[in-house]
């Protein structure tokens, strides 16, 4: 059964404290779009690539760095379901930001298999074409503790490929790092599944924090050499205002190749496409690649074509945005596919965000050291596990 489309009874509960100041959408300089006018540039010439599509703000798991049990506890009050975009809305925005130059969907939350009837969204977004007609790339990032049940029927819904996020093998770092007890071998067997699924290539994303779980990146690169997996290796990042980051928490991803290179030798690969976020390596013996996702130490800001949709159906144009737009009060205030388009190419046009490269700006002058604030103000960031990462 599809999920029925909601209608407004009530007025809807104050937004969460996550999503930070919302403005509408721009309005639209013409509707429609001129013919020949279609895929647009932001104002630093980067087109719009990837949509990640925040389907749900609850996550089973409690990590330090995204969603602290001190601040998601039990009184923690997540989105009500009549705020959510509908299944159908969700195909709707992402239909146009197709026919708008996005190429790549990736479901994301908080933990995207905690909502219900995924499969079904997968179903209703796996036919989308690009207008020179080339299927679009769905994906999806979980933490793969439910994974085990679910992977066959998100292949069977025409779901691509998943990236899972994994911290640690040592159960006792696991543990205490997700702080909701779920094990190594719970995310183990979700991968398992997603294999045997035909889910791939798959992706291992490992945020690493210093002093937490530095000393799993060898036994971490051990493992999934030889996999057919490839790990990449996060910079814990400045995101949202939840985690209290600190610079000296983050290890640069040069000394995570260095003592993975002690162990085992690696060779540069050149990047496979315009926007790609990780660095990738080879290791020399041929065990595989790895990727080293270096979001603090060397902003990728330059060609970033990522827009993201939140739960409750803001866009938000960079990571570390302090706004939203509301596309939900335009999808139900009745506005057509043509005047959606134009208003969502005037809303890419207007972007100019390169959080990253300011602050790395900022830490080469000097000016940032252990517990200094990169420019924007971080107590008025949206929270990771509201837009996904
Ligand atoms: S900081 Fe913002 S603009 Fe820069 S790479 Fe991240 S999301 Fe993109």
């Amino acid at each position: 059964m599809r999920e029925a489309r909601f209608i407004p009874l009530k007025q809807e509960s104050p937004p969460a404290p996550a999503s930070g100041a919302v403005l509408p959408l721009p309005l639209a300089i013409a509707s429609p779009l001129p013919s020949g006018v279609q895929a647009p540039l932001d104002l630093l010439h980067r087109p719009l690539r990837d949509l990640r599509i925040s389907v749900t703000d609850r996550c089973n798991f409690r990590c330090g760095y995204c969603m602290p049990r001190s601040v998601y506890g039990p009184g923690h009050r997540f989105l009500p379901h009549q705020a959510l975009l509908s299944f159908e809305e969700i195909e709707r925005a992402s239909r146009l930001m197709v026919s708008l130059g996005v190429r790549k969907l990736r479901l994301t939350g908080g933990e995207p298999l905690m909502r219900k009837q995924l499969d079904q969204l997968v179903a209703s977004l796996a036919p989308l074409q690009t207008p020179e007609g080339t299927p679009v790339e769905l994906t999806l990032t979980t933490n793969a503790s439910l994974l085990a049940d679910k992977a066959a029927a998100l292949k069977a819904a025409g779901l691509h490929r998943v990236t899972i996020s994994l911290d640690a093998l040592d159960d006792t770092i696991f543990q205490r790092m997700n702080d909701a007890g779920v094990s190594v071998r719970q995310v183990l067997h979700g991968i398992e599944a997603a294999q045997k699924a035909g889910l791939g290539p798959i992706k291992v994303n490992m945020v690493v924090q210093r002093g937490v779980n530095e000393d799993q990146i060898v036994p971490m690169a051990r493992h999934f050499r030889h996999s057919s997996i490839e790990l990449r290796f996060i910079e814990y990042m400045d995101v949202g205002a939840s985690n209290g980051w600190q610079m000296d928490q983050v290890l640069p991803s040069e000394q995570v190749r260095e003592r993975i290179a002690e162990h085992f030798p690696l060779q540069a690969l050149p990047a496979a496409q315009t926007g790609e976020t990780a660095r990738r390596e080879a290791y020399s013996d041929g065990a595989g690649t790895i990727g080293f996702i270096s979001s603090v130490t060397q902003a990728f800001c330059g060609d970033c074509n990522r827009l993201r949709l939140s739960t409750d159906g803001r866009l938000y144009t960079c990571l570390f945005a302090h706004q939203g737009h509301d596309l939900r009060a335009a999808l139900r205030a009745g506005d057509d596919d043509d005047t959606l388009r134009a208003r969502l190419h005037a809303l890419w046009q207007q972007r100019q965000d390169r959080y990253s490269a300011l602050r790395g700006t900022t830490a080469s002058a000097g000016t940032m050291h252990s517990h200094a604030e990169p420019p924007a103000d971080a107590a008025r960031r949206i929270e990771m596990s509201y837009i996904g990462g």
